[in-house]
């Protein structure tokens, strides 16, 4: 006789991770906050470059790539980490630790990994939900915090939200959190900040023992598919985060790619600021349109459609557009290419019906 073999305890409770809807071929896919972007031509050679040592492990200590990352934001290497994404860094520092009995406060809605990586670990999380402005509410959160609570996350701006919390407000309530609970301030959105709470992790970082910062590759520097992101944490933080790392997470194909795209900033900074200037022109059509998006300081635009999400969602659908949806809440729509946005723009001017049929068609 053969007995099933049970999942660990506590598996039960852990949801499943969905990937943003994949697209038809021709559609805009505005579902990951993915860069709109090809590879920037310095960066593939680089990789190209890297091919050939591929039978060879990668260099786990990530030596060049964080000597640079070290030198930019001006903090000792020993507190720079790489992972293969900041999501295996979330994962880190959630090991590092939290366990059993331990709880992680957030905000919610926010960052879909959060939810999972915690409950993998073993610990709970404890879910805030966010202001009446869609942004995080910090006075709650603090309330939150019980002599059980080990990290609390503050995703800056919130994914997929938009907003951005206010830097005084941030500063005080890390002040006020107890100097044995890790803040993580997850900057994965930073770089298409434009409000004065841009880069207040580091700052954070630089002045309290207890805050820890999350940065990627993958959105704004468009290298989503190679897997790679840091963390600047307190020193003894990223000593524990280096012994529960899964070894050789990070090829040296990402390590090499993202010091190219480190040396290419001014050429990043560009597309990042087209980026952004689609993500307003979106959000403005969208407004046009009746709806009512939410100010945003990330690559894409939420718009809190509540019991007309999916009507919005059909809508873009059949106009070529895969956003992501959360069904009676929202739709997060990436920002994109011009043509992408123009999409948006047509998807949201049609009708229902006939003429939705004869565009998708036409797309096809
Ligand atoms: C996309 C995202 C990340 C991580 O992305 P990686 O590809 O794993 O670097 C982290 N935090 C937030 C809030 C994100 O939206």
């Amino acid at each position: 006789m053969t007995m099933p073999i049970s999942a660990r305890h506590g598996l039960d409770a852990v949801p499943a991770y969905r990937q943003g809807r994949s697209a038809p071929a021709g559609a805009s896919k505005l579902s990951s906050n993915e860069s709109p972007h090809a590879p920037l031509p310095s960066v593939m050679r680089a990789v190209e470059g890297a091919i050939g040592s591929m039978n060879r492990y990668p260099n786990m200590a990530a030596t060049e790539l964080i000597a640079t990352l070290a030198e930019r934001h001006d903090v000792a290497p020993e507190t720079v980490t790489v992972g293969a994404g900041s999501v295996e860094l979330a994962a880190q520092l959630i090991h590092a630790v939290a366990g059993f009995g331990d709880e992680v406060v957030f905000a919610w809605r926010s960052f879909e990994a959060y939810p999972s990586l915690v409950r993998v670990a073993g610990a709970t999380p404890v879910q805030i939900p966010l202001d009446a402005d869609f942004g995080h509410d910090l006075d709650a959160m603090l309330a939150a915090i019980t002599p059980r609570t080990r990290l609390v996350f503050v995703c800056n701006p919130n994914n997929p939200t938009g907003t951005v919390v206010d830097p005084a407000a941030l500063e005080r309530f890390v002040d006020a959190v107890p100097r044995d609970v890790l803040v993580v301030i997850d900057e994965a959105y930073v770089h298409f900040d434009r409000s004065q709470s841009r880069g207040i992790g580091l700052e954070l970082r630089r002045r309290f023992s207890h805050v820890a910062v999350l940065r990627t590759f993958s959105k704004a520097y468009g290298l989503a598919g190679l897997r790679v992101g840091y963390a600047i944490s307190p020193v003894e933080i990223a000593e524990y985060q280096r012994k529960v790392a899964v070894p050789f997470g990070v090829t040296d194909l990402a390590q090499v790619a993202a010091c190219a795209s480190l040396a290419a900033e001014d050429e990043l900074a560009e597309r990042i600021d087209e980026v952004v200037r689609q993500r307003d022109r979106m959000s403005v059509a969208l407004t046009a349109s009746g709806w009512s998006p939410v100010a945003s300081q990330a690559n894409f635009v939420w718009v809190p459609a509540g019991e007309r999400t999916d009507e919005l969602n059909d809508l873009l659908f059949d106009g070529g557009v895969v956003a992501r949806a959360f069904p009676g809440e929202g739709i997060r729509i990436s920002s994109g290419s011009t043509e992408d946005v123009d999409r948006v723009i047509a998807a949201l001017a049609a009708r229902r019906g006939r003429d939705a049929d004869l565009r998708v068609e036409a797309l096809a």
